[in-house]
């Protein structure tokens, strides 16, 4: 988009911002990185779901992992192939179950037994077969937020190891089932690899134990989940894919022919997007003052949803004297902040401030709580930082 669209655009506040070069890089370094050794990548659209960012994915040859019938179908109209596509959700509903077995997806990602039972007679009636992945709960803890964590057995998500045996008696008789491996997601913004070494431990066990029943699983979807610096976005831009697939390559035990894959959202486009915010107003309180933006929860709720912290820059001033904020929203919550204390050059109302690192599960998650306008979006190849100056001196 040329600078000038995008001037208007920057004044239409609040407005999202992505970054395209730094998801090129992001995408060319996941590729750098898991191509050599033979694993395979799916992107979680819920993470993001915009058309310009779907389609850089799709370039860099990316498959989809999807969650919903309307996942699958946008996947698919975006010209992801159908192969490529897995698809997981502890509430699949009938409808999106035919609608993935009409287009042959690659693999259901299924999450309990009455779901198998119910994939199997659909895919009969369709004369069907259904690939499909048993998603384990591995009982790993992810060690990252109570609310994002997926894979200890107080979770919803997943098939508890204790009742495998059944569920490999179901496949056996379950004439339009194909199993075709095992599917894993302990949870998000996991930032201590560790973790990621105690999930290789558990789907070793579980691989052989498989082995051991006589069964050879064509592959291992380890999920994802891999965590971004939302402390220090422009240190840390790019995650260290590097030593993230490395270490799966060497820590799972497997066949030759049992291919790894990967569902990777957040750390694909989380540090490309910011939300853009206008100050309203700045407004003096007893223990601290306020930064008022235009803004607010209904636009990125993940920190009065999970507590989360996202930086928060004000290019827009050029003020040496710093100053302490609770820079907040319009909406009629007190969760609705975006930070407290928040250390910023000298703000005052017209500043337009950049929430970093919000690229995923931000834009997403929008809602129109309080009558709010649906977010729109900005697709750049110049950083924030360059395109809220340029704006500045306009
Ligand atoms: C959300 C989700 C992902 C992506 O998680 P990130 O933390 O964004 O990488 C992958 N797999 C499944 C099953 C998910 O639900």
């Amino acid at each position: 988009m040329i600078s000038s669209e995008n001037d208007q655009l920057i004044s239409s506040t609040p407005v999202y911002f992505y970054d395209l070069n730094l998801l090129e890089d992001t995408l060319s370094a996941i590729v750098t990185a898991s191509q050599s050794k033979q694993q395979f990548v799916h992107y979680a659209f819920k993470a993001n779901s915009n058309k310009p960012i779907l389609n850089l994915i799709l370039k860099y040859g990316l498959g989809a992992d999807c969650v919903s019938g309307n996942e699958i179908k946008l996947a698919l109209d975006s010209g992801f192939p159908p192969s490529s596509i897995v698809f997981a959700g502890v509430g699949k509903t009938d409808d999106e179950i035919c609608y993935a077995l009409e287009n042959e997806i690659f693999c259901f990602n299924c999450e309990s037994i009455q779901e198998i039972e119910v994939i199997n007679g659909h895919a009969n009636r369709l004369n069907k077969k259904a690939h499909v992945a048993i998603r384990i709960n591995p009982n790993v803890d992810a060690h990252t937020h109570a609310f994002i964590t997926t894979g200890v057995n107080e979770n919803k998500f997943g098939i508890g190891v204790h009742q495998l045996e059944a569920v490999l008696e179901l496949i056996r008789v379950s004439e339009n089932i194909v199993i075709e491996g095992i599917h894993f997601h302990i949870g998000s913004q996991i930032t201590k690899m560790y973790v990621f070494r105690e999930l290789c431990a558990k789907i070793n066990q579980i691989n052989a134990w498989f082995v051991k029943q006589g069964i050879q699983l064509n592959h291992i979807n380890v999920g994802g989940g891999l965590g971004i610096d939302y402390d220090f976005p422009d240190v840390n831009p790019i995650a260290d894919f590097q030593h993230y697939f490395n270490l799966f390559d060497q820590f799972i035990v497997r066949d030759e022919k049992q291919r790894l894959h990967f569902e990777l959202g957040r750390s694909i486009v989380g540090q490309c997007g910011s939300l853009l915010s206008k100050v309203l107003y700045l407004k003096e309180g007893i223990s601290t003052n306020f930064v008022i933006c235009d803004a607010g929860m209904t636009e990125l709720i993940r920190p009065a949803l999970y507590q989360a912290q996202h930086q928060i820059d004000n290019y827009s001033s050029c003020n040496s004297k710093t100053e302490r904020y609770d820079v907040v929203g319009p909406i009629c919550e007190s969760s609705d902040c975006f930070g407290r204390g928040v250390k910023l050059p000298l703000t005052k109302r017209g500043d337009i401030v950049a929430i970093r690192s919000a690229g995923a599960y931000g834009e997403v998650m929008a809602s129109g709580y309080n009558l709010r306008r649906k977010v729109e979006s900005i697709y750049s190849h110049q950083s924030v930082r360059s395109a809220i100056q340029n704006f500045s001196v306009n």
